[in-house]
């Protein structure tokens, strides 16, 4: 079931330059900047500047030159924050109610710094 698109969500906002953010890193399809609550002492997320709800709209629906745009940002911002060596990281996205995603716009948690537990309680 394709679910709608919100366009006021807070993402579809820092697209719009409506409110400010900490850019890591832009990319002509791609915005990486900080969480405004970091679960981690590195926590980035990483979005599409096309309107995709989630992750299975994002993979459905999004042309190849975004797909990979999406995901060398993602891998990119990893290399810059230093994250690629041995102590790894953790790439996460949650959908919907079940997954408790909070903004209806697709993206990408990047989180490391340090030991981040077992992901389900
Ligand atoms: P979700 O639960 O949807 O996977 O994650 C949404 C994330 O967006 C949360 O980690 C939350 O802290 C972050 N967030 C919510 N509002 C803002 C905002 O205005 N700016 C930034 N940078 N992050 C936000």
């Amino acid at each position: 079931m394709t679910k709608t698109y919100d366009p006021t969500n807070i993402f579809a906002r820092i697209l719009r330059g409506e409110i400010p953010n900490k850019t890591v890193l832009e990319t002509p399809h791609s915005l990486a900047f900080h969480d405004i609550n970091p679960q981690a002492p590195v926590h980035v997320l990483v979005i599409p500047k096309g309107a995709y709800v989630d992750f299975a709209a994002f993979a459905a629906q999004a042309s190849a030159e975004e797909l990979v745009d999406f995901h060398r940002a993602c891998a990119q911002v990893c290399e810059m924050l230093g994250l690629t060596g041995a102590d790894g990281y953790r790439a996460i996205t949650n959908a919907g109610a079940h997954g408790m995603q909070e903004v209806p716009h697709y993206h990408l948690h990047i989180l490391g710094g340090r030991v981040l537990g077992r992901l389900v309680e």
